[in-house]
């Protein structure tokens, strides 16, 4: 069924429950014929991947995340059930790396739900994903320091009321502001500074469901213009007074850091830059044969050390979601971190192999490696590589270390 502008408002088709290899081929199916091919237009108009969401959910996709109880896949660690979830990320982000950050937001938001909310909660928002098609995404961003030209701070304040709250304010780095219905917002009951942004906030932090089609919150989309992952649309979100009702807290004050969620979260980076990687090396292969450079040594040792890249990243993946699965959590979060660190140099590497085997022409459009050079240049500022492997450091050191955002 679709609706009057032709999008779907029921899934056309139900994915193979149980069956793992089947979906993951259907997602690189609709990675490959629809979404790489859409990822130019996307890219160059910094527009949030509609398309590649409706075609998601058409194909019974966009509740991998969701417990099979509630009509989903039950991918995703909540689920003990983690290396689907990552493998389908990265099938994404090979395709483009803004739809695969976006797709993390939805699912992270998910996997909070599964982990946090009420049954009754449950109920009525995995049934708006599975059945209706909508998308969830995940908001903390409140940066405190102020870049040059910057006068207005970010951040949010939130008023209780009879019912529930307002809040009042903005937050940054909104992905998927101009395209999801509803966004989980991370929030600092006594001020500003998001989860991220302040070191006292764990106890406090609230999780609060917010219906995006509220007419008081509104999407400044002149902020957005960076140079890459420019399709996650990561605009600044305002608050003009929006009511949260109390039925859509989720979880209790701190539930977010006292079950240490960002941990599960950060290792999904790291897929998705091994999507990237994965793209430029098989551009560059092919690349490589089509100019007849097989017989280039230099060509050759690149090619050897793309290909033990995307392996070691491809096995460092499996090891962490093994580790959530089987329920070593201590092991799993530091080791997650790990991950992410070595994933993000050895996509880096590879993308820059590519390019020295290829030559400038491997930069030019429509070769997609100068946009996945572009958003994993951005991309990996997501977190602070030199404070992760100080806070890698800090565990293997028995010192005090802060595995969330990993600040010192
Ligand atoms: C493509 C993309 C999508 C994103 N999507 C989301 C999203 O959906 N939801 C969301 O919540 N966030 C999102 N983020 C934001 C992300 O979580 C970070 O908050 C953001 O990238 C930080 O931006 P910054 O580096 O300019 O900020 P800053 O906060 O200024 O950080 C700059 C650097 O300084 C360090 N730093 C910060 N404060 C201090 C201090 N007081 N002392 C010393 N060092 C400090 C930081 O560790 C960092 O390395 C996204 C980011 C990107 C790049």
């Amino acid at each position: 069924m679709t609706d009057d502008l032709g999008h779907a408002t029921r899934p056309a088709r139900k994915p193979a429950v149980g069956d793992d290899r089947a979906v993951l081929g259907a997602v690189a199916k609709l990675a490959e014929d629809r979404f790489a091919p859409r990822a130019d237009e996307y890219d160059r108009t910094a527009a949030f991947p509609a398309e590649d969401f409706d075609d998601l959910f058409s194909d019974g996709l966009l509740g991998a995340a969701v417990p099979r109880e509630y009509g989903g896949l039950g991918y995703g660690p909540a689920q003990r059930n983690t290396l689907p979830l990552w493998e389908m990320t990265t099938t994404l982000a090979k395709a483009d790396l803004s739809l695969a950050r976006c797709w993390e937001g939805h699912a992270n938001s998910l996997v909070l739900i599964d982990a946090l909310a009420t049954s009754e909660q449950k109920r009525r928002w995995f049934t708006g994903v599975v059945e209706h098609g909508e998308k969830w995404v995940a908001w903390s961003g409140e940066p405190q320091t102020p870049k040059p030209g910057e006068s207005a701070r970010f951040g949010t304040t939130l008023t209780p009321v009879q019912d529930g709250w307002t809040l009042r304010g903005s937050k940054a780095f909104a992905t998927g502001a101009t395209g999801v219905q509803w966004a989980i917002l991370l929030v600092d009951p006594v001020g500003p500074g998001g989860a991220r942004q302040t070191r006292e906030v764990h106890g406090r932090l609230l999780l609060l469901a917010c219906d995006l089609s509220d007419p008081t919150v509104t999407v400044d989309t002149s902020w957005w213009d960076p140079v890459g992952m420019r399709a996650t649309a990561s605009h600044v979100v305002r608050f003009h007074d929006t009511f949260i009702p109390r039925e859509h807290l989720i979880g209790g004050p701190g539930g977010y850091f006292d079950g240490q969620w960002q941990t599960a979260f950060i290792p999904q980076h790291a897929a998705s830059f091994l999507g990237g990687a994965l793209a430029a090396y098989e551009y560059g292969l092919a690349y490589v044969k089509r100019q007849g450079k097989s017989g280039d040594p230099y060509v050759q040792q690149r090619v050897g050390s793309m290909a033990v890249n995307v392996e070691t990243a491809r096995l460092w993946l499996r090891h962490v979601a093994g580790l959530w699965d089987e329920g070593s959590l201590d092991e799993a979060r530091i080791a997650g971190s790990r991950a992410w660190h070595v994933i993000g140099h050895l996509a880096e590497e590879t993308v820059h192999h590519v390019i020295r085997a290829c030559g400038a022409r491997s930069l030019i459009r429509p070769s997609p490696v100068e946009r996945i050079l572009r958003d994993l240049a951005l991309y990996k500022l997501h977190d602070n590589d030199d404070h992760v492997l100080a806070t890698i450091g800090r565990a293997v050191l028995g010192e005090p270390y802060d595995p969330f955002f990993h600040r010192l």
